[in-house]
């Protein structure tokens, strides 16, 4: 379709010469939207271009009113997809961009980096080795002519933040350094989640970019990840192992008193831990009880306080003696006052959760689980610019509204998707469930039986993604694999990232060797973060509907939402986190325009209304129900790849 239909303004950024079906209608709501500064809360599948759409939508009012956009996204890949299209967009209109990664993967001082455990100790080691002058690389960030000639350039056009790590390399320059100079001078800066959600990771954010969030325009991409995000944002946790690191610290710098609450409080925390299954809620008092009435301290507050200011101490005696000035006492009492600031508040609950460590060895842990995403992100949408918030799977969207409290005159829309019919087969087999009471032997050498029938009539790779590991282990054990004739590459649960790269890498191969089988499980590594376009994957079965365990968490959750929204706390807490991966799972194999693949549910709960009514419109158009027998999904199959 031409360009032609394009609002005037977006046709002098807007870099192709045709768009897609229903992308005219995807650019002209955001442009209108933004234009009138309302935020757009807008649905869009794969296929329809939305980085581009948005991007050159957006585009003519920042440039007009001088505002800054900031594109979050939570992979790399995705930051640089932004650059690499506002590269396309710069050929036709001069526009400055740059995308922006962690420190501790622009940080080019390794061999110190390595010693920092997280993004916050790291954050101090850097702060230290500056105020020494010890980084040889921050040291050449001395404004020489050809450094500031440098910064000059990556605030002219659009860079990706490899490119710029590439280059500084080369220069031994911190490329870190280099990118927080010039972020104030270039208009659009693609970014991670928490540098905007994050209340202190912005407020730092915001002042080297010199602008406040007044003038800023935020574009939330894959936004369906956001409730979740913003509720790991404001939640924290405190292990046994920093209570016990504490003891030791206190010890060495001669703070009896305080080694020996850190030694009460993880004896009391592991002798709690040794009467519970996995997970329990606690009252809020468990602490001051430890406080008052073990260690007889009757303020706690202000005990917790004196805590923080020792740990503060040891901080600064590290930083003097040229150490890295990291304190788990200091960590340890910003959690406890964490506590008490949270203790009366109905949108945080207290729980004590059993785990593994990476040795398998188990522990367990303290934790402030925050209940409501819109204390994290009401504040940012109430006051930018305007917000666009978009994905592929947002529906219903009244309910993502009333979850993160977007402005009230937020723009709604879901744009239709421009596959073509005859490209997508979205089929529900009755007959088959993963609910608790339907999991018997004989279910599973079913569903065992479905999954061979959609793998022998697939042509080249099936994605296959379990409800949860139980389910999954289930499958194997009633013979999965030695039902497949083709390979079967397995997820692990605990499975590191590159492990799962190595797996993911190993079976998307087969796409020209014949085929193969990946099995993982729903909201998993792979079946959200991960494209399989073309042959990659041509079908993909979703075992069961993936609802959480009801855990004191999201029994919780449930009842939290409830109060706030009457009769939907279920919904809410419960279900539509379940769809929202179910959803994610499907788009899998159907990536671009031209590739063709099948969406096969083994439950029979996707057929009724209620489910379908949170499946996204292009999974739910044209579903078909297949009857309780063997043969129907070979029958559909066969007939849909024309095999
Ligand atoms: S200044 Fe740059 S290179 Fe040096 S430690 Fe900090 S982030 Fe790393």
């Amino acid at each position: 379709m031409s360009t032609s239909v394009l609002p005037k303004e977006v046709t002098e950024y807007f870099p192709y010469p045709s768009i897609r079906p229903h992308q005219a209608q995807f650019i002209s709501t955001v442009f209108n939207g933004v234009r009138d500064r309302r935020s757009v809360l807008i649905e869009g599948s794969n296929g329809l271009g939305k980085t581009i759409s948005s991007l050159s939508s957006i585009l003519p009012t920042a440039i007009n009113k001088k505002l800054k956009v900031l594109y979050v996204a939570r992979t790399h890949r995705q930051h640089e997809r932004v650059i690499e299209e506002l590269k396309a967009i710069s050929k036709k209109h001069p526009v400055t961009g740059i995308s922006l990664r962690g420190r501790n993967e622009m940080c080019l001082n390794k061999s110190e980096s390595r010693k920092a455990h997280d993004a916050k100790s790291l954050m101090e080691l850097c702060e230290l080795l500056k105020a020494k002058g010890e980084c040889p690389y921050y040291n050449n960030n001395e404004r020489t002519y050809e450094y500031l000639q440098f910064q000059q350039q990556i605030s002219s056009r659009p860079y990706q933040s490899l490119e710029i790590i590439r280059a500084c390399k080369k220069k031994s320059i911190c490329p870190y350094e280099l990118v927080k100079s010039a972020v104030s001078d270039v208009t659009v800066i693609a970014l991670s989640y928490l540098y905007v959600f994050d209340p202190d990771i912005r407020n730092a954010f915001l002042k080297n970019l010199e602008t406040p969030l007044q003038k800023i325009i935020l574009v939330v991409d894959e936004a369906h990840n956001l409730p979740e995000t913003a509720i790991e944002i404001s939640s924290s946790s405190l292990s046994i192992y920093v209570m016990r690191q504490a003891e030791l610290e206190a010890k060495r710098f001669g703070y009896e008193e305080a080694a020996s609450f850190a030694r009460l409080l993880y004896a009391e925390t592991e002798k709690l831990a040794a009467s519970i299954s996995r997970e329990e809620k606690l009252s809020p008092d468990f602490l001051t009880k430890i406080v008052r009435d073990k260690a007889g301290i009757l303020a706690p507050r202000s005990f917790f306080q004196s805590l923080n200011e020792t740990g503060l101490a040891i901080k600064k005696t590290l930083l003097s003696e040229g150490k890295h000035p990291r304190s788990y006492l200091h960590s340890m009492s910003d959690f406890l006052l964490r506590w008490m600031d949270t203790a009366d508040d109905e949108s945080y609950i207290a729980l004590i959760s059993k785990y593994f460590t990476r040795e398998n060895t188990q522990t367990a842990k303290l934790e402030i689980a925050a209940l409501d995403p819109s204390k994290t992100t009401q504040p940012v949408f109430s006051s930018t610019y305007a917000n666009v918030v978009m994905s592929g799977t947002l529906q219903p969207l009244e309910a993502y509204m009333k979850i993160t409290k977007l402005p009230e005159n937020t723009i709604q829309h879901i744009a239709p998707s421009p596959f073509p019919k005859e490209h997508i087969l979205s089929a529900v087999c009755l007959g088959v469930s993963t609910a608790m009471e339907s999991r018997t032997p004989a279910m599973y050498q079913t569903l065992v039986k479905r999954i061979t029938e959609v793998v022998a009539n697939t042509p080249v790779n099936t994605g296959v993604f379990a409800a949860s590991f139980e389910v999954l282990r289930a499958l194997l054990e009633a013979g999965l694999e030695e039902a497949l004739k083709k390979p079967l590459y397995c997820e692990r649960r605990g499975m590191s990232s590159k492990a799962n790269e190595h797996l993911v890498a190993a079976f998307k191969e087969h796409a020209l060797k014949g085929g193969a089988v990946f099995l993982g499980v729903q909201g998993g590594r792979t079946s959200e973060g991960v494209d399989f376009p073309g042959n990659q994957m041509n079908s993909v079965v979703i075992v069961g509907v993936p609802y959480a365990e009801p855990t004191p968490r999201v029994k919780a959750q449930i009842e939290y939402y409830e109060k706030c929204f009457p009769k939907f706390g279920r919904e809410y807490g419960y279900v539509l986190p379940a769809m929202k991966k179910a959803s994610q799972t499907a788009g899998r194999p159907i990536r671009t325009l031209e590739d063709k693949g099948a969406i096969i549910f083994l439950d029979y709960r996707y057929a009724t209304n209620y489910c379908r009514s949170f499946l996204p419109t292009w999974v739910r158009e044209g579903m078909k129900l297949l009857p309780a027998k063997d043969n129907a999904l070979s029958c559909v199959l066969r007939d849909f790849f024309k095999m």
